[in-house]
């Protein structure tokens, strides 16, 4: 049982996990023994994951959540706050990857792109980050892509680079304002197959959502504010 202390359970959330590397990271983080809020934005795609996990005896709530959707994040940390639940683990994993060149994205699947991949993240954190900072204890990884870094050629759809290589400004910035053990990564899961990944990945969602897991359940002595893939740094 991963326990912070000897009288509190680790709490997680994890966005955009009704399927793909989200409902991984979910069971994996459960089957370690922490309580997990699996998030969805549909109703019914949420249900059906939380039942999933449910039935492996994985302590696991769910809740309705769009991260693009503005007053959202906000909205759901109150509601949680209410009922004294407390996020020690937040998983920024939610994302989209439309196609598109820097040119020809229309404006408002760039917007799109945008709040999902980085506004959402950023009201993500800053919904529930603070609560972190005042507990002494967080661990926030922002699932980020290889395709957001200047170091491996920003290779992939124009707003999905520069919404993920945005998410990884975030969470430098966040990390150097980070105090006490709260410690926020960013990590590339690799090429996974998944519904975005396509069935021609590489990687099984086991393996995508590893690193994840990890960088969510770090030690104290361990990294704040870097990049990684199979836990190893990766250029920004
Ligand atoms: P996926 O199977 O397409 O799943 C994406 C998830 O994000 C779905 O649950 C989707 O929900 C959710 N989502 C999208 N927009 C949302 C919103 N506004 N609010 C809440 N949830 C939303 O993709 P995946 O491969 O698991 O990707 C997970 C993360 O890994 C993404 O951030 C992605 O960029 C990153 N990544 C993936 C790969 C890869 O090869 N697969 C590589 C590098 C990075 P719906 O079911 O409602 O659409």
């Amino acid at each position: 049982m991963a326990r912070r202390r000897s009288d509190v359970r680790y709490t997680a959330l994890v966005t955009g996990a009704n399927r793909g590397i989200g409902f991984e990271v979910c069971r994996r983080l459960g089957r370690r023994g922490l309580h997990v809020v699996l998030t969805g934005r549909d109703a019914r795609g949420m249900d059906e994951a939380v039942a999933r996990l449910r039935a492996e005896e994985i302590d696991i709530e769910g809740a309705v959540f769009d991260v693009a959707r503005e007053g959202a994040a906000g909205a759901l940390a109150a509601r949680l706050r209410a009922r004294d639940v407390r996020v020690d683990v937040l998983v920024n994993n939610a994302g989209i990857y439309p196609p598109g060149a820097v040119l020809d994205t229309d404006p408002g699947t760039f917007r799109e792109v945008m709040e999902t991949n980085f506004f959402g993240a950023l009201w993500t954190c800053r919904a529930f980050v603070p609560a972190m900072l005042d507990a002494g204890y967080g661990r926030v990884v922002n699932v980020s892509s290889g395709s957001g870094s200047f170091g491996e050629g920003l290779d992939g759809p124009a707003a999905y680079c520069v919404s993920k290589a945005a998410l990884d400004a975030l969470t430098v910035k966040l990390a150097s304002e980070s105090r006490g053990d709260v410690k926020v990564n960013a990590v590339c899961p690799g090429w996974v197959r998944t519904r975005m990944g396509g069935p021609g990945a590489r990687r099984s969602v086991e393996k995508g959502a590893e690193t994840i897991v990890w960088l969510a359940t770090l030690p104290a002595d361990g990294p704040n504010g870097g990049f990684f893939r199979d836990r190893k740094r990766i250029p920004w």
